[in-house]
Order: structure tokens, then sequence, then C-alpha cells
């Protein structure tokens, strides 16, 4: 491919980066530099800042009508039909994730915007049954302010759309802080929020590294921020936020459970727990990277899982047929190694996978998905998030036992429960800490259903209607229809 230079997207014009500095975008399929981002200064973030606080306070955008953000909301969803082949392609390109996943999770990014523009013409306040004469109370929703959206490499559409789809619909002006492995497809989104017609200022994109996060986390001029990303990170912005006492939404880690019961087709069973993990080579938040598997079970089980494992076909994630891509970047391919080690170490049974396939060069990210048995929950490859092709099977007896299992992590993102007992199934869905539980499926998501997490796996929720509380501040009017106000200090008079 031809390598592309790229510029920042700040008040509506396509800016040089200052001194022109950039960063390669490598590709994870064969080490090779297919772009260059654009590196934003800590002027221009600040800028960016500006401009977007000048076009919600003073421009156009404050006083936008609920139907015209609706207009703009589904143009933007029609470009993004439209133009959906090289949004899916640019990702891949990108984090070597399947064209055959990634195409369906763009196409539905449209979706999001169609979902928002209903709800930035229905979003709405209250009338509030006040026990007073004469005196009628109201409330509001006013958007926040400029809204800073941090996202990481795994989804860089998706989960920039979770945040802007909101934000936008509810009249926030934006700037958006990209992965430095994942830029190009964010600015070519903003190419279409552009093309849509969003008035200058409204959406800006500045990319760069963790300092450019860090940057604009910073800035004074903010006034919410949502984040996708790492725990560890997500707890510095939190403290940061806090200090200053702005609204944060952070989506961080997992280490999920998929809680496999003795009463299952194992068949069906393992191909849920397999689409939980290997899709995205495990590069989800929400990824089933535990296992939990009743002992009587426990031995077909695996059995089946190995020998559909060994049947994934890895390779070029372009190609429609591939069931396997690559891990998204160098860091991340070094640390998943890094886990397989320390599993190995601490005596878990490598059952399958474990290495880089025979198959890919030096320069590539490939993994070979890789199962670990008699997985013990006290190890360190149960208990902290690895972000790859990596699942441990972890035996357990009794219902109770299982979700204790489930439970014992400081993470809380989601869950996934098979069974055909309907009782069991209520009982420990109900009984498991985490945002989400699937029953007799795993890893689905819409625009309509709240995602996020609790524990260590996030603050706040994504997707759904309440999601535009979160991008809003109640305001309460108060207006008195009856008697004229006395004199408080003269009530004679
Ligand atoms: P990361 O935390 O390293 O980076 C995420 C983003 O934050 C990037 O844009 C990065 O440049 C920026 N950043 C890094 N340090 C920063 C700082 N100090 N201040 C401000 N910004 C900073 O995460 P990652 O490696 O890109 O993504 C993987 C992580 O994301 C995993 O932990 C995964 O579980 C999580 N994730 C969560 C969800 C969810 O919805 N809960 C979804 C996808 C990924």
């Amino acid at each position: 491919m031809q390598e592309r230079e790229f510029r920042l997207f700040v008040g509506g014009e396509w800016i040089e980066p200052e001194g022109g500095r950039r960063f390669e975008c490598v590709s994870p399929v064969d080490g090779s530099t297919w772009a260059m981002a654009p590196y934003a200064s800590v002027q221009q973030i600040d800028l960016a800042v500006r401009l977007a606080r000048e076009a919600f306070e003073v421009g156009e955008w404050s006083r936008a009508l609920p139907s015209r953000r609706a207009e703009l909301m589904r143009k933007l969803g029609s470009l993004i039909e439209q133009n959906v082949d090289e949004l899916a392609r640019i990702q891949v390109q990108e984090n070597g994730k399947l064209i055959r996943e990634v195409h369906g999770q763009t196409l539905a990014l449209a979706k999001y915007c169609y979902y928002y523009a209903g709800l930035a013409e229905t979003l709405h306040g209250d009338c509030i049954p006040l026990s007073m004469p004469d005196m009628l109370n109201y409330t509001v929703r006013v958007p926040v302010g400029v809204v800073a959206a941090i996202t990481p490499w795994n989804s860089p559409l998706s989960l920039l759309m979770w945040k802007m789809a909101p934000a936008l619909a509810a009249g926030n002006a934006m700037v958006v802080k990209p992965s430095e492995f994942t830029p190009i497809s964010t600015l070519m989104l903003a190419e279409l929020v552009e093309q849509a017609g969003f008035p200058p200022g409204v959406f800006n994109v500045v990319t760069g590294g963790a300092d450019t996060g860090g940057a604009l986390v910073d800035h004074q001029g903010i006034n919410k921020i949502a984040f996708t990303g790492s725990t560890a990170v997500g707890k510095k912005i939190a403290e940061k936020a806090g200090s200053r006492l702005i609204r944060t939404t952070l989506e961080l880690g997992g280490k999920s459970a998929n809680i496999v019961f003795d009463d299952v087709n194992l068949e069906e069973a393992a191909n849920g727990v397999l689409a939980g993990i290997f899709a995205a080579a495990g590069q989800t938040c929400l990824a089933g990277s535990r296992a939990l598997v009743h002992k009587d079970v426990y031995d077909e089980f695996a059995k089946i899982l190995v020998e559909k494992t060994e049947r994934i076909s890895i390779g070029d994630p372009q190609v429609m047929a591939t069931e396997m891509g690559t891990v998204a970047c160098r860091p991340q391919y070094n640390k998943v190694l890094a886990y397989i080690d320390i599993a190995r170490e601490e005596g878990a049974k490598l059952l399958t996978g474990g290495k880089k396939p025979s198959f890919a060069s030096e320069a590539s990210l490939f993994v070979e998905p890789t199962i670990f048995g008699n997985v013990s929950n006290q190890m360190r490859i149960a208990q902290e998030e690895v972000f790859g092709p990596v699942l441990c099977l972890i035996p357990f007896e009794s219902t109770d036992e299982a979700i204790q299992i489930a439970n014992d992590t400081r993470f809380g993102l989601a869950a996934g429960v098979w069974t055909r007992d309907v009782k069991k199934a209520h009982k420990v869905a109900s009984r498991l800490n985490a945002g989400t539980v699937w029953v007799n499926t795993y890893r689905k998501t819409n625009y309509a259903s709240p995602f996020g997490g609790i524990k260590e796996s996030g603050l706040g929720r994504e997707n759904g209607p309440d999601t535009m509380k979160e991008y809003t501040e109640v305001k309460s009017i108060w207006v008195n229809y009856g008697e004229p106000i006395k004199d408080p200090f003269n009530p004679r008079a």
C-alpha cells in the first residue's frame, strides 16, 4: 500500500502537525510502515479544545435544534454506509482484526447514528409534581460542554462511536484522541463528519501517543472524559478528573468467566466459548478468558475445544475466510508471549498453541490460539488481563463454587452462563458480579443495550438510552405563577 501522510482535524480544518512531526503506522501482518500519522503538539491540543469550546458556546452548535442534530447524525450514518468497505479495511490494516468481523461492526456504526438521531429528538426533562401551590418545576437536559474521548486500538471506530453518537446527539463538542496504534481510521471518520456538515470545531481529532492523551486530560477546558482502555490508565484519569470534579465514563479491562454446566450441548457451548475468546485474537475487553467447566464434562469439553481450536484458520485478516488474525501491536504481542511463559511457570498445562505459528514471518504478530488446562483461579494467568488469544480452563464441582470463582477477580465486566436449566441460568446470572451476563450466548453488544463494568472494569455505562444522561446535566427550573412575592423583611408593606 502507498504510504500516506495524514493531518490533524482541528476546528474544521486539516492542519499540519507542528514541525511536521509524524509517527509510523506499522502493519501487524508484515511489519511494514503503511502510513504516517500526525503527532499533535500541546499547543495544537489546546487549540482543538478552545475551538471545540467556541463551537459549543459561541457557534451554531449550542443553539442547534434537536432536529438539526438528528439530521446530521443521520447524514453521518448514511456516509458510513457508503464508505463501509474502506473504513473496515483500514481498521484491519491498523490492528490485524478480522475483516469478516470488522465489516459488520463498521456497518453497525451507522445504526448507532440512526438510533442516537432518534434520541436527540426525544431527549426530554420532567415536569415535577411539587406539593407547593402555584409553582411549576421542570427539568431540562443540557449538554455537558466539551468532551474528551480517548480510545484504544482493539475496536477503534466502534469504541469511538459508543462515545461520539451520544455526545454529539446531546449537543456536546468533542476532541478525540485515538490510540497511537490505530489513528488513521479515526481521521478517516472525521472526513465523513466534515462531509456530513457538522459545524467546524464540533468534532476534532488530535492523534499522538500516551502523552497526547495526558495533555488532553490535563486541559482545563474539558468538561468530561470518555475513556476506553486499560485499568491502570483509567485510574490515573479518574484521579485527575476527581481532583477537578469533572465527569468520566471509564470502560476498562476484564477477566470474564464463561461458566459451562454439565447439562449443555458441549459442541454448542464450545463454539460459544471459542468465539468468546479467539475472535479478535482475544483482544476484546469482554473476552471470556476464563472458561469454568463442570468437572463431570471437563475432560470431554477440553478435548472438543482443543480439536476445534486446532482447526482455526489463522492468516491474512483482510481475507473473508480467515478465522483469526494477528495481535495488534508489538508491545501487546510481547505481553501475550510473556503471559504464556508465566502460565507455564505457574504449572498450568498447555493443551494447544503457545507460540507463533510456523508459517508466520519474524515481523508479523501472529500468535496461535492457546489453551491452558487445570488452571487455578489464583494463578496470574487467571487473575490478570492478557488481552490476547489465551484461554484458561478452570474446573468446578458445584454451582456455588462456580459463582465464587467467577466473582473472585478484581474485574467485573462480563460473564457467560451455559446451561439448559432455566432456573439455574437466572439464579447464576443474578449472583454474578458483572456489568453484563450472557446466557447461552456470548460477546453480544447493541446500541440499545447498556454496556460497562463494575469493580476495576470501569465507571458508567455506554449504549442504550441512559447514555444520554452521561452526556447531559439536569437543570431544574422553578416558575412562580401565583401571588406576588411579599417583602420578607416588612411583610405588612
Ligand atoms: P491503554 O490504556 O494503554 O490506552 C488507551 C488510550 O489511552 C490510548 O489512546 C492511549 O494513547 C491513551 N493513554 C495512555 N496513557 C494515557 C494517559 N496517561 N493519559 C491519557 N491517555 C492515555 O489501553 P490499550 O492498550 O490501548 O487498550 C487495551 C485496554 O483497553 C485493555 O485493558 C482492554 O480491556 C481495554 N478495553 C476496554 C473496553 C471496555 O469497553 N471496557 C473495550 C476495549 C478495550
